[in-house]
């Protein structure tokens, strides 16, 4: 049976930007319906969780839903950098029950979400995005009428792809991860791998996240490598004592695996009646492969915007572009070094690799964080670069290619 609804505001992708989206659009009088494809929301799980506890308490995230690392440490084939944290900078959220928070917040606005409904294709009418035509569970069809239509569609940007703002991703992090009950992991430390023995272009990981859970990864850039996570995997979970990681009597009680956009920011991420938040619009830092917080900004940066077009009844590409201008003035320069980094790094061989983790070390905890955290252009680099040549040197060329590539 075919159906038709008209709203204010359709949000394809109950994912944080989405969610963030909806709540700020709801809170400021817009109809919104949230669609999302999966049959409940933050599950499949597709993500680590790791964030950074400044931007979780700014986003307003409970701290009960993220638990807080005390110790970072970073192993290449020769060599270790490990950095205390008192008090704790880095944090692993418990990603279903935030997703699921952030739903609420969005349904305690007044959003109406619909679950189980895939949004199929964009309906243009007089050149500009009026609305999505979706597909229900039982695969009924639905015509869906929005003066805004916001693609929060994650890695896929299927509406922006479909509505022609951009062409999708060519790279791209695919992660594999275990979701493990590990009885004996030490639950404060968070540890990363580089190398070609566990992650050739990119890196492994483990993710504490309270009451003996952790989840243990391994990411490789596609587009730079044509190696599977998965057959890293196990290999790492086997070897973890090498790193002094105790997985004893440990066992996976989930299997995660997913993709994230790692090209950098879309070229354009706005059209005439259509925004793109989150992956859809490649705004996470390519450096960790770590969107959450950058969806969960970049949603409420376009709600806010979107919200003024429906006010001024004005939803042209000139006046949505607002939202991208404001984007790339704010976080541009340090998502294009993230970027930059990322592209750069995953071609390091092992002795590339072990020069960089020496270089590292001549950071203080502080700046250490900095740098995992994507914050590049701050006083702490300046500060940084100037106490240790080697490192000004190395970053010499980044600086170029950066300034090269605005
Ligand atoms: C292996 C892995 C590990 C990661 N680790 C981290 C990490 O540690 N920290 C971090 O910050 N980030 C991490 N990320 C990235 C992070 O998950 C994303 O950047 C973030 O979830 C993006 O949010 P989003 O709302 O843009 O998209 P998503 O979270 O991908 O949400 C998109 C939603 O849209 C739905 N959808 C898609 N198409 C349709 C459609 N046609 N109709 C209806 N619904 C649709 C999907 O089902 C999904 O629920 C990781 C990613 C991967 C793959």
């Amino acid at each position: 049976m075919n159906s038709s609804l008209e709203v204010d505001v359709v949000i394809v992708g109950g994912g944080p930007g989405g969610l963030s989206a909806a709540k700020i659009l709801a809170e400021r009088g817009a109809r919104v319906l949230i669609l999302e494809a999966n049959a409940e929301i933050g599950s499949p799980t597709r993500t680590t969780g790791g964030t950074f506890i400044r931007d979780a308490v700014e986003l307003d995230i409970p701290p009960q839903l993220y638990h807080p690392l005390k110790r970072g440490r970073m192993h290449s084939a020769h060599r270790v950098v490990a950095r205390e944290y008192d008090p704790p900078f880095a944090c692993i959220l418990n990603v279903r029950a935030v997703f699921q928070f952030l739903a609420e917040r969005a349904i305690d606005a007044g959003a109406i979400l619909r679950m189980s409904t895939t949004a199929t294709d964009v309906l243009i009418e007089n050149g500009m995005v009026a609305g999505v035509h979706a597909k229900d569970v039982r695969g009924d069809e639905l015509l869906i009428r929005a003066r805004l239509t916001i693609d929060a569609t994650g890695y896929r940007a299927t509406l922006s792809k479909r509505a022609g703002i951009h062409a999708g991703f060519n790279r791209f992090g695919v992660g594999a991860e275990y979701d493990m009950y590990a009885p004996h992991y030490e639950e404060s430390e968070t540890v990363g791998i580089v190398g070609s023995a566990f992650a050739p272009a990119g890196y492994a990981w483990t993710a504490p996240y309270g009451n003996h859970r952790v989840r243990v990864g391994v990411g490789i850039i596609h587009g730079d490598s044509k190696e599977n996570p998965r057959d890293y995997l196990d290999k790492f979970v086997e070897n973890a004592h090498a790193f002094n990681i105790n997985l004893r009597g440990a066992q996976p009680l989930e299997y995660h695996y997913g993709l994230i956009p790692s090209d950098g920011l879309a070229k354009k991420f706005v059209g005439s009646g259509i925004l793109a938040v989150g992956d859809a619009a490649g705004q996470p830092s390519a450096l960790l492969g770590e969107g959450i917080r950058w969806a969960m900004r970049g949603g409420m940066m376009a709600g806010q915007i979107a919200a003024e077009a429906l006010n001024a009844n004005d939803v042209s590409e000139n006046f949505l572009a607002r939202y991208e201008q404001q984007w790339r003035k704010q976080y541009g320069k340090n998502l294009r070094i993230a970027a930059l980094i990322n592209k750069r790094i995953a071609g390091w061989n092992d002795a590339q690799w072990d020069e960089g983790i020496e270089l590292l070390d001549h950071l203080t905890a502080q700046q250490f964080g900095e740098a995992m955290a994507s914050n590049f252009v701050s006083s702490w680099t300046l500060l940084a670069l100037a106490g240790n040549p080697k490192l000004l040197r190395k970053s010499l060329g980044l600086v170029k290619e950066t300034l090269r590539a605005k």
